[in-house]
């Protein structure tokens, strides 16, 4: 960087010099991935970008990897390169890669009957196991965690009898329609002066968001009073801590301020623990002792096969039981064929009873704090003027001197290029990072030596930035 360059004051970082290495580092990628290339190219033939899901164009290479395989912590791509694996599928595989129980288990299964519509002993198994970790008493189970959400929110209408639904604003909880708004204007202006709009890069909504939304900024508890004051919002769907736009931790009282108003005002809270179950067995929900009326968690549970559940208090339950008509059960907007089917079901029971455990976190966490420890240092030791966030196992870096306190303030200091760099960097080096802003995640199989491994690249890009 020369001293006549413009620097980019939002990250302290000059555009130029980004580029410079992005070019280079691009370059090196195509250079030690011939056989990727390649496999990328035939894909193409096939696949929209060669990819089968849009957004895994979003890996920061010139084409993404093409895994060989994938156990414990680690991945190895089709060019024979080994990575540490702190993405672990956004979550997905937050139980490691093919954890021994589960594959165990889900062979077991295979053999016994796939899908039959029908509840099995292991699905009791984890209803009873969820029920203990978070407090809720009655389980339902979906694929996706996306599913979860949508159910849960036609539930809760259905319920309270109520047209909409409240989110925080840059929050992520699938594609579900109603959650992808943001408010317009800008952070400075009044809360009452602001208006729900689709969220950029919203693709064809059903229905346009600002007639079936409230957006509230995370972490101010006088815009929730207000968008729940009129009582016609049947549920508010949150994470406890912001994953999906960087980690955005709740202040203190922020959570207990929410269910006062949400209890207040008669909406359905539901806790999305998806990622934020990394602050422990029992997520946010069980660490802090908060009572939400719905919970809906994802990915890890099934150790990798596909599930996700949402539970309900007794109070719901029975609500939930006197409006379903149980005739009309099978068309009425909640359902999913293999919704709870055997295989997912003993794999679940096997993630949470043997792995996801609450020794694993005993490890995971310590590991979590080596990464941010090790991010911290490099940050120091260079001077920029970024800094770290922590939620239990998972933890993320953000171009900002201090954390961001909603997901305005992160957006305003995120930089696609720059992110793109970071990763590529660290992945040339042996490393996956979450293709969404910088966030990376411990499983139980993680080692010190793999967080190391992280804090050495990034301690070369870093300095290679601020140089
Ligand atoms: N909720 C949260 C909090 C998530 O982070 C995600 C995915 N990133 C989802 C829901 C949706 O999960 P899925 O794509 O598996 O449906």
């Amino acid at each position: 960087m020369t001293m006549s360059e413009p620097v980019a004051t939002r990250t302290g970082v000059s555009p130029t010099r980004v580029q410079e290495l992005l070019d280079r580092e691009l370059a090196r990628f195509a250079e030690r991935h011939p056989r990727t290339h390649a496999l990328h190219a035939h894909a193409r033939e096939s696949l929209l970008d060669g990819v089968p899901m849009n957004w895994m164009v979003k890996w920061a290479g010139p084409f993404p990897l093409f895994l060989e395989s994938a156990s414990g912590a680690h991945a190895r791509c089709a060019d024979g390169h080994d990575y540490v694996d702190l993405c672990l599928g956004d979550t997905g595989a937050m139980a490691g890669h093919g954890p021994a129980p589960v594959i165990e288990a889900v062979e077991r299964q295979l053999r016994r009957g796939i899908t039959t519509m029908l509840p099995t002993v292991d699905a009791a198994w984890v209803g009873e196991e969820l029920a203990r970790r978070f407090g809720l008493p009655s389980w339902q189970f979906t694929l996706t965690a996306t599913d979860a959400n949508r159910f849960s929110l036609r539930l809760a209408r259905a319920i309270t009898g109520r047209p909409l639904v409240a989110v925080h604003e840059w929050c992520y909880h699938g594609s579900v329609d109603e959650t992808i708004a943001v408010l317009d204007g800008s952070p400075s202006d009044p809360y009452a002066s602001r208006n729900t709009v689709a969220r950029r890069g919203n693709l064809g909504p059903q229905v346009d968001p600002a007639e079936t939304t409230r957006v509230v900024p995370f972490n101010d508890l006088d815009a929730l009073d207000r968008a729940l004051a009129d009582e016609q919002v049947a549920a508010l769907l949150i994470e406890p801590a912001l994953t999906n736009v960087g980690i955005v931790l709740p202040e203190p009282g922020y959570l207990e301020g929410v269910r006062e108003l949400t209890r207040r005002s008669g909406t359905i809270l539901i806790h999305d623990e998806t990622h934020t179950i990394c602050a422990g067995p029992g997520g946010v929900t069980r660490e802090g002792g908060y009572e939400p009326d719905m919970l809906v968690i994802g990915k890890t549970i099934g150790g990798g096969i596909p599930v996700a559940a949402y539970g309900m208090s007794a109070d719901v339950a029975a609500r939930i039981r006197e409006t379903i008509p149980i005739e009309d059960s099978d068309v009425g907007g909640i359902g999913g064929t293999l919704a709870g089917y055997a295989l997912s079901m003993a794999a679940a029971r096997a993630a949470l009873g043997e792995v996801l455990t609450e020794e694993a976190f005993a490890r995971m966490v310590p590991l979590a704090e080596r990464w941010e420890g090790g991010a911290n240092d490099v940050i120091a030791r260079h001077r920029a003027p970024w800094s770290v966030t922590r939620l239990g196992a998972r933890a993320e870096y953000h171009f900002m001197p201090e954390p961001p306190r909603d997901g305005a303030d992160q957006i305003a200091h995120a930089d696609y290029d720059l992110e793109r760099l970071l990763h590529l960097w660290v992945m040339n080096r042996g490393v996956l990072m979450t293709p969404f802003h910088n966030m990376a995640l411990m499983s139980p199989a993680t080692t010190e030596a793999d967080v190391d491994r992280h804090t050495a690249g990034f301690d070369e890009v870093v300095g290679a930035l601020f140089a």
